[in-house]
């Protein structure tokens, strides 16, 4: 798995899809397909099915577009000052190389304890 994949998986446990359209991220660093976050999420407290993390903050989850619009790039940051910008994106690359990581870390153990993946 590379950097430039260009998706995340479900962090739900028996899940583990290929993300896609909508995504719920959490606060903990951790995302869920559609359904996982709209099932999990709609019980309050709520709370991360990954980490056990409660989550209670306005934007401890947030459901977010995969693929936006032009349109929408073109405005969600604009007005913002460069360093705020840059300091979104920096936390957005971060939370995605978490995601990267945990992929190659669940891949080879799964490979290490059921030979090889078919
Ligand atoms: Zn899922
Ligand atoms: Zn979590």
């Amino acid at each position: 798995m590379s950097m430039c994949d260009d998706f995340m998986i479900c962090n739900y446990n028996k899940c583990r899809t290929k993300l896609s359209g909508y995504a719920w991220v959490t606060a903990c660093s951790h995302i869920f397909c559609d359904q996982h976050g709209s099932g999990e999420f709609s019980q309050s407290p709520a709370v991360c099915p990954a980490c056990n993390n409660t989550l209670t903050g306005k934007l401890d989850i947030v459901r977010v577009e995969l693929n936006p619009s032009d349109e929408y790039k073109a405005v969600v940051l604009a007005g913002l000052r460069p360093e705020i910008i840059l300091d979104i994106s920096s936390r957005a690359i971060t939370f995605w190389t978490y995601q990267v990581m945990l992929n190659i870390f669940l891949n080879s153990f799964r490979k290490c304890f059921f030979g090889k993946f078919k």
